[in-house]
């Protein structure tokens, strides 16, 4: 891909949040896009975002969500731990994202957050999970 060093946002490449199973895509809804990015400015620190966009296949494959879940239409998984975790949930709360989901038990390199925003009757909003 010769575009993945483009800025989708003014903080987030499109390798970060591009499929990665190889095809390439990112069609992520804009709304959450933005979402996403008045996140980062609050946040104030670098996010890894360990999943962003999967396209239906992808999904279909890693996730039991099958093949129009979250990550499908506008969700993603950001790498953080502890004070860092408190600190970014705090700030998605604020911003406005309803969905999320905590994984935060195992090492902590494995630990993230899911942030969605999704409002569908298959996807009740606000909601918190665990995996
Ligand atoms: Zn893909």
């Amino acid at each position: 891909m010769d575009n993945q060093l483009e800025q989708v946002t003014p903080h987030f490449k499109l390798r970060e949040l591009q499929c990665k199973c190889g095809c390439g895509r990112m069609d992520i809804d804009p709304d959450f896009l933005r979402r996403l990015e008045d996140l980062r400015v609050a946040y104030g620190r670098p996010m890894i975002i360990n999943s962003g966009y999967r396209c239906p296949e992808y999904n279909n494959r890693v996730s039991t969500t099958g093949l129009d879940g979250p990550h499908t239409i506008g969700a993603v998984d950001v790498r953080c731990s502890g004070h860092e975790a408190h600190l970014l949930l705090h700030m998605a709360m604020i911003v406005g994202f309803s969905g999320i989901g905590v994984k935060q038990h195992g090492p902590h390199s494995g630990r993230f957050l899911h942030l969605d925003n999704l409002t569908t009757h298959d996807n009740p909003r606000p909601w918190v999970w665990t995996y």
